[in-house]
């Protein structure tokens, strides 16, 4: 234990002593991190005082700072210590703590000193993991296999992407269940993901509901239903049913019977009722429109129904149990700290209920314990409130002692004319590998300072190694086959008229089955069609502004008639002109174009050029904020120019109004960055790859379609690096 220079104790290993040129006399210490002196900080508080993290940090320091001598032991994650045992050391470390990446990693090298006594001593008791051992597949085609569960699904960007990158590393992920409460992006969800049981109530309720289903699972997996009494299950309706064709089933009045019961929820499907545990009867003799949601309560008297139900719904696995998820993977939406949202709670995110989002998350984490676990966040929780939320993320990931790593990833840099910068959050299971991130494979430079305690965790090569990469994409890569369509176009379908002209387009237009190497036979879509490919239609008088805007790179409302921008970059009207009235009576130039960030905007009605990145796609092509306008059709972006953007194949098709389904696309992981991550996994659940933070994927891996891609470029020889003197001001 050793004595900090304001007063703190910190902890670490004596390497050596020395004495100085100048007399003094000094050590070099290998430090271990307190938790709270980790990225996790305060968030770290409710964490057990006596684990500390190993690191491999070291420095030199005055012998008088040496305070006590301490016991530290190590042990296995994969033990869960008791408190009899905890009273034999004064701390103990069963991780190691690295800044790069904000990495939290299970030590692998020599046994540790309790996993040799485990199976002795009395406290300790193993944390179960669902890892068979062998990545043998079932199937024998894939080595592993594995299954999802998104949670805050969308559309399905992120899992998709994930299923399409671990089948390219022979490890074949299977999506089976997903979570959203929007009913647009359930719908595509299921549309593409035909063999996903998608869920919608919110994910608190969600959570509730799986506790209560192992409930009912224990309760009814394990009896047999009784032989003697009557099969015949009779209940009353809870709900307002007005009914008049009582029959001679209905035993007294106002009781039916139950047929069957189809289907479980926590909460109420419509909005009205108390929140619990309801099932969907199926009333005998009614079709099933007549299908009633009840509380569980009220059908006491349907044993029979109840067993047959949960028996079969544990067969099928309508819902996980803990165990039966591999993946838990999800954007908790965090509405509350987004940069395009001027409404964020700035002092403590973490009490505003659009971030709480993350906590439910954590707890279905913690109560379905998966072997691997993907986050993804904006960039803004790295900065809002100091990164709290960032921190209670890593922070809930590694209390439950899972391994963490934390990247920020540009979507560009895996093949797409998109800029988009994300925070993904890996976590993984004590006997699993901790997946790396995927360094990019082109070459988008990834413009961006985080906040310093963050400014080791952007995914990318240093400025000063050798980059092998490809040329970064642009618009004209992405949309050029695309047919003109009017800013009208109402058709949801219509036939390409081209062939591809891009390596990018040939792969976007690959069908299903070349793209995964099978088809799920879902959005089943016809050869040579195109979905999708229609913008919202322009308001009369926008549609006039826009056909003024001229068809040249970095054209705006700046170029309309009766604009002038002074010296100070501010766009104000020319006085000197008459300005135009347009049929409608508004101005050509409106006004709120010209107050737009005071004036210096060039987004407003802003055209994309052809050589240009966007910079992020949003939930909505808003052309009075955002240069989104094509270059050179009087239109805004489609939704399948859109999707594109994001990377959705083709054959990816959406539900819902046009704006709901910007809105998926919009909210969407590009699926490229899903690929990419979903390869990084599918090699670490093979238990590939070496222990560094960041892997380099094969040749061609962003555009190819051919699951036999060669083997990743062998790292190149890591220099020998020198200790790096992690700058901790904690010893004088
Ligand atoms: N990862 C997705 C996008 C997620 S966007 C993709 O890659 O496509 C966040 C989603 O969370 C939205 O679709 C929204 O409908 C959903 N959502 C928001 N609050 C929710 C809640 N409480 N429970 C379940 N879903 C929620």
């Amino acid at each position: 234990m050793l004595q900090g220079q304001e007063g703190q104790m910190h902890i670490g290993k004596i390497v050596e002593f020395f004495r100085s040129t100048d007399e003094e006399d000094y050590f070099r210490v290998q430090w271990f991190y307190k938790a709270e002196d980790t990225i996790m900080k305060e968030q770290a508080a409710s964490h057990d005082t006596k684990r500390v993290f190993y690191s491999t940090v070291m420095n030199d320091n005055p012998i008088d700072c040496i305070s006590s001598k301490v016991n530290i032991m190590k042990i296995s994650p994969k033990i869960v210590l008791k408190r009899q045992l905890c009273q034999k050391f004064d701390f103990y470390f069963d991780m190691e703590y690295c800044v790069e990446y904000s990495t939290f990693r299970a030590l692998t090298s020599a046994p540790s000193d309790l996993e040799t006594t485990a199976a002795t001593d009395g406290g300790i008791s193993a944390l179960p993991s669902n890892i068979s051992g062998e990545s043998v597949s079932k199937s024998g085609n894939c080595k592993r296999e594995l299954v999802l569960l998104d949670l805050f699904s969308g559309c399905g960007g992120m899992s998709t992407g994930l299923c399409m990158g671990s089948k390219l590393s022979d490890v074949d992920l299977v999506m089976r269940w997903a979570l959203d409460s929007n009913k647009y992006a359930r719908e595509s969800l299921k549309l593409n993901h035909p063999g996903t049981q998608v869920r919608g109530e919110p994910a608190e309720d969600f959570l509730a509901l799986l506790k209560e289903w192992e409930k009912l699972c224990k309760k009814y997996m394990d009896t047999v239903p009784e032989k003697t009494h009557s099969r015949r299950s009779m209940a009353s309706k809870a709900e307002n049913w007005n009914d008049d064709r009582l029959n001679e089933a209905d035993v007294a009045a106002g009781e039916f019977e139950v047929s069957k019961i189809v289907d479980i929820c926590f909460g109420h499907p419509s909005s009205s009722g108390n929140h619990g545990l309801k099932l969907k009867v199926h009333w005998k003799g009614y079709s099933v429109n007549d299908d009633t949601w009840e509380p569980i309560e009220s059908l006491s008297n349907c044993q029979d129904s109840i067993h047959d139900f949960v028996r079969n719904g544990r067969k099928s696995k309508i819902l996980p149990l803990p165990g039966d998820v591999d993946v838990v993977c999800g954007g908790p939406p965090c509405q509350g700290i987004s940069g395009y949202n001027r409404f964020r709670n700035f002092d403590s995110p973490l009490d505003d209920e659009r971030n709480q989002q993350i906590g439910v998350f954590m707890d279905i984490v913690q109560f379905l314990k998966p072997n691997f676990v993907l986050m993804e966040n904006v960039v803004d929780i790295l900065r809002f409130d100091k990164a709290s939320l960032a921190r209670y993320a890593l922070s809930r990931l590694v209390q439950m002692k899972y391994q963490a790593r934390l990247g920020t990833v540009a979507a560009g840099c895996y093949g797409l004319p998109q800029f988009r910068l994300r925070v993904f959050l890996w976590g993984a299971h004590p006997c699993e590998k901790l997946p790396q991130f995927p360094l990019p494979t082109h070459d988008v430079v990834v413009r961006y300072w985080p906040p310093p305690a963050f400014e080791r965790n952007t995914v990318a090569y240093d400025e000063d190694q050798p980059r092998p990469l490809e040329k970064a994409l642009v618009l004209e890569d992405a949309i050029s086959d695309l047919p003109a369509v009017s800013s009208n176009e109402h058709r949801d379908e219509m036939p390409y008229d081209k062939p591809p002209e891009t390596e990018f387009q040939r792969f976007i237009r690959s069908p299903e089955s070349e793209m995964i190497g099978h088809s799920k036979g879902g959005a089943r879509i016809a050869k040579d069609v195109l979905y999708d490919h229609r913008p919202y239609s322009l308001s009369e008088e926008d549609y006039a502004r826009v056909c003024q805007i001229p068809k040249k790179k970095g054209a705006n409302f700046r170029d309309l008639p009766g604009v002038v921008v002074g010296a100070d970059n501010v766009a104000r009207r020319d006085q000197k002109i008459e300005q135009v009235i347009l049929p409608s009576g508004k101005p050509l130039v409106p006004d709120f174009a010209l107050k737009f960030s005071q004036g210096k905007s060039r987004r407003p009605y802003g055209r994309l050029w052809w050589d240009e990145t966007v910079p992020t796609v949003v939930t909505y092509p808003d052309l009075h904020s955002q240069a989104v306008l094509h270059p050179d059709q009087d239109r805004v972006l489609t939704i399948r120019e859109c999707a594109r953007l994001q990377g959705f194949p083709d054959y990816y098709r959406f539900c819902g109004s046009v704006k709901a389904r910007y809105r998926q696309i919009g909210n969407a992981v590009a699926v490229p960055v899903g690929r990419a991550l979903g390869y990084a996994m599918g090699l670490a659940a093979l238990g590939l790859g070496d222990d560094g933070p960041l892997m380099t994927l094969p040749k061609k891996f962003s555009h190819s379609t051919n699951l036999q891609l060669s083997e990743p470029e062998p790292e190149p020889e890591p220099e020998l690096e020198p200790v790096e003197a992690v700058p901790i001001d904690w010893i004088s």
